[in-house]
Formats: structure tokens, sequence, C-alpha cells
């Protein structure tokens, strides 16, 4: 248990350090890459060689993945907790998302309630709807479609992502959440955890139905921050 703490502390330690320099990264790596390719196409490289090159590349893209899963895709600010617009919040992640899905032939439809807020980091939310829609076009055979639905239920805001793909069985999803826990190829084991940390930091939770080769359901439920309401019967 103990162990299973310090773990879990230096992770977090790992991801905040991180987080502050992941933009700066990337554009080097993208730098790298451009330059990788270019090479990959020249005749002066002999194909005995090409091989390198494509490991490299793939490396790089491993890479990627890893800070994608891992870190906010904005950049790194001061951690203020906002009211967060669960609306516009999904509105700017299917900006971000929408080429990803394209690219794999998975159409994503989307209906959210108004006006519902909660309160947290808004990089971090987005983080943790990324990694969420990412798995389900992942999971999707190409031509399904990824459905994300908000709105309040029982007390709290539930957001949820679901998907007719590969699904998983009762012992994949007692796994799911544990670091670097992947059946992907490229898979880095990372995303999960990090949505379950960023949840429980925003004290809410993730619930997941699954049914192999039927698809999943996540769903978040979020407490909703209502401090910004007026009092009844009060005029403005
Ligand atoms: P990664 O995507 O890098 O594998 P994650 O932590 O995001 O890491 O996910 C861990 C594992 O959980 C995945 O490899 C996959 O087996 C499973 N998983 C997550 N989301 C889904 C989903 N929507 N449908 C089926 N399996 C999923
Ligand atoms: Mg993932």
């Amino acid at each position: 248990m103990e162990l299973e703490i310090q773990k879990a502390e230096r992770l977090n330690i790992i991801g905040h350090l991180a987080a502050s320099v992941a933009h700066e990264i990337r554009n080097p790596m993208t730098v790298v890459r451009g330059f990788m390719q270019i090479f990959d196409r020249e005749a002066f490289v002999p194909d005995s060689k090409k091989v390198y090159l494509k490991l490299m590349i793939q490396e790089l893209d491993r890479a990627e993945s890893i800070i994608n899963d891992y870190l906010t895709l904005a950049r790194p600010r001061l951690e203020k907790q906002e009211k967060i617009n669960i609306g516009e919040q999904i509105q700017s992640v299917m900006e971000i998302i929408s080429s990803f899905a394209m690219l794999n032939n998975i159409s994503i439809t989307y209906e959210v309630e108004e006006k519902m807020l909660v309160s947290g980091i808004p990089e971090k939310l987005n983080q943790v709807l990324i990694n969420l829609i990412k798995n389900a076009i992942e999971a999707s055979p190409e031509g399904e479609a990824v459905h994300i639905t908000a709105y309040r239920k029982e007390d709290k805001i539930w957001i949820e992502i679901q998907d007719s793909g590969i699904g998983l069985s009762p012992e994949e999803v007692k796994r799911l959440g544990m670091p670097f826990y992947t059946t992907k190829e490229n898979g880095t084991g990372l995303g999960l955890m990090v949505c379950f940390q960023i949840i429980k930091a925003m004290n809410g939770k993730i619930e997941v139905l699954s049914q192999k080769n039927i698809g999943t359901h996540f769903i978040i439920k979020l407490p909703e921050d209502t401090s910004s309401f007026q009092p009844v019967g009060s005029t403005v």
C-alpha cells in the first residue's frame, strides 16, 4: 500500500514537471520528424538503412503519444480552479479531436444540455475528454460513431462517451486505470490513469459499462458548481 502511494506521488510529480515543458518538447520533435521523413525519401540513403529511419520515426511517434496521453494539450499555466462550462468545453474538445476521428473514419455526435458548470482546471478536463474520446475512436471499427452526451442527473453532471467498439471483458474492466496497462501495440497505458486521477481531484468519479464486441460506455459524474446562481427571488 505504502509503495502504491509513493508510486502515485512520484507519477504526479513527473506529470507536473512534464506538463510545463510538453509544449516546448513537441515543437522540436515535429521538426526532427519532418527531416527524417525527408531523408526517408532521399535516394542517397540506401534502403538497407531506411529501416532505421522508420524506427526513429516510430519511436518519435510513441514519445508524442506519451505526451498526448499524459499532458494537457494547452499551454501550462497556474493551476487555478475555474468555473467550466461543460458545453463550451466539449465544443473545444471537438475541434481538437475531429481530425483524429476523420482520420479513423469515425463520426462523433454530441448533445449537451446548456449552462452546466463544474469547478476545475479546464485543461485537465480537456485532457480527460480527449483521452476518453480517443480511446473510443481507437476501439471502434471504421465507419462507426462515438456518441457524447452531457446532462444533469441525480444532482450531478453526467458526461457520457459511448462507442460501439471492441468492448471489454469484466476482467479487462478491472484493469482499467492501472499504470501502463495497454492492449495496443503502440499504447502508453497512461491515458485512463490520468483520467481517473483528474476526475477524482474534481470530486467526481468515472464509471465504465462494457460488453465484449458490443461497445463501451464511460460515464463521468461531476458535482455541479452552483455557486454563481442567484438566490431565489433576487433580481439582476
Ligand atoms: P492506451 O490507450 O495507451 O492503451 P489507456 O489508459 O488510454 O491507454 O487505455 C488502457 C486500455 O484500456 C486500452 O489499451 C484498451 O485496452 C482499454 N480501453 C480503454 N478505453 C476503451 C474503449 N473505449 N473500448 C475498449 N477498450 C478500451
Ligand atoms: Mg488511450
